[in-house]
């Protein structure tokens, strides 16, 4: 296909596709769709060999959000039956961190719900960071805490963060549909001031809120001129009790053409597998190793992955290895400035055929199960 020789060239050169070439990847059939993961891995091991890296979620405070994010189980009015605690101290957030870490995560994610931090709060997070660094020296510590105020993304650098997540999610043109305390130019600002502070930026999406293709290619385009150093794809996890619940659109194969867009959009930098791979991928997990080259480990913010163990054995049995601390994530040319980086067609109906396998719409509620273990809880976590 001219348009995966293209696609790979460019990759191959750092390059990425026009907003015609990324539609034109979300458009391809499913008959297509190992063309398109195969040509798509041929990039992600230019510049990430077959290196996985691990990285772990820490909730540092679950629920009673005041901002109305309608994909987040966490948020304004959610009745989702999720763990509801305030902030973890430094030492039960260290103690979550260490069996990520001893499970073989490279980073670990500090993550509070909230719009942003308070001055005080970001006492709290540094002291959480030390804590952490004190018990393991080579970790990367990326923090999550929201909107950012002047000062506090050099504040968190200082205490130690190596990079700082804030994601986009969606684009410009529909964030007002999603989330109306906050704007898609908030988010931009703090993904700026982390970046201005020497942190390094991570910043993604998340698929499946009723987007359109247009929707993706504008915020994934946008996430490149941002220029992060690791890009999240989210796939959405529908929870009951919140407004997106219905919203299952996305299809295994579905999901493997974004992550492709993702890959040749961003072709040198950490595309991560995020949150609802288990959902949404579900048997085709491992083909999404040859697109992205970081996952979670274990379970997510508000709810269950599959067992860590399981995840290692993923990886191995898919021919990949876990990224080691002794080895740089980034390509040379980009650590250098970061952080310490951060149904086939039937013969008479080919338009429609294309995409039969399109989601039916049928929720897949027996998939998403509420996290009870690990911080905020008295059980071990999974890692
Ligand atoms: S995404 Fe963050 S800011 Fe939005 S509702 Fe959830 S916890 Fe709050």
């Amino acid at each position: 296909m001219d348009l995966l020789n293209t696609l790979v060239d460019k990759g191959l050169r750092g390059e990425s596709p026009t907003r015609e070439e990324a539609l034109a990847v979300l458009a391809t059939s499913d008959e297509e769709l190992l063309d398109v993961v195969a040509a798509a891995g041929k990039v992600r091991r230019k510049w990430f060999g077959r290196r996985v890296k691990l990285n772990y979620l820490v909730n540092l405070k679950s629920g009673l959000c005041p901002e109305d994010c309608s994909y987040c189980s966490q948020r304004l009015g959610s009745e989702a039956g999720i763990l509801k605690y305030t902030w973890l101290k430094p030492d039960e957030a260290s103690k979550a961190a260490a069996a990520g870490v001893a499970g073989g995560a490279k980073r670990v994610c500090l993550v509070a719900s909230g719009r942003g931090p308070t001055d005080r709060d970001i006492d709290r997070v540094s002291k959480t960071i030390e804590a952490i660094k004190e018990e393991n020296e080579h970790v990367e510590v990326c923090a999550c805490l929201g909107l950012l105020s002047e000062g506090q993304a050099e504040r968190l650098r200082a205490a130690g963060a190596d990079a700082y997540n804030h994601n986009l999610n969606t684009s410009e043109n529909t964030y007002g549909t999603i989330t109306t305390t906050h704007t898609y130019a908030d988010r931009v600002e703090t993904v700026h001031q982390a970046q201005a502070a020497g942190l390094s930026a991570c910043s993604g999406l998340i698929a499946g809120m009723g987007e359109s293709d247009e929707d993706l290619v504008d915020v994934v385009l946008a996430l490149r001129a941002l220029d992060p150093d690791s890009v999240p794809v989210n796939f959405l996890i529908p929870f009951e009790g919140t407004p997106l619940a219905e919203e299952w659109n996305l299809t295994p194969q579905r999901a493997l053409r974004i992550l492709a867009m993702v890959r040749f959009a961003c072709p040198d930098v950490e595309v991560r597998l995020a949150g609802g791979r288990e959902v949404h991928l579900r048997s085709l997990q491992p083909l999404a190793l040859h697109l992205a080259n970081s996952i979670f480990l274990g379970d997510y913010l508000t709810s269950e992955g599959q067992e860590g163990k399981a995840d290692l054995a993923m990886i191995a049995d898919a021919g990949f290895e876990v990224e080691g601390t002794g080895t740089t994530t980034l390509p040379a040319h980009r650590a250098a400035g970061a952080g310490t980086g951060c149904g086939s067609a039937c013969g008479d109906a080919p338009e429609e055929a294309a995409h039969a396998a399109e989601a039916d719409g049928r929720a897949r509620t027996d998939l998403v199960a509420v996290r009870r273990r690990g911080a905020g809880t008295d059980l071990p976590p999974n890692a």
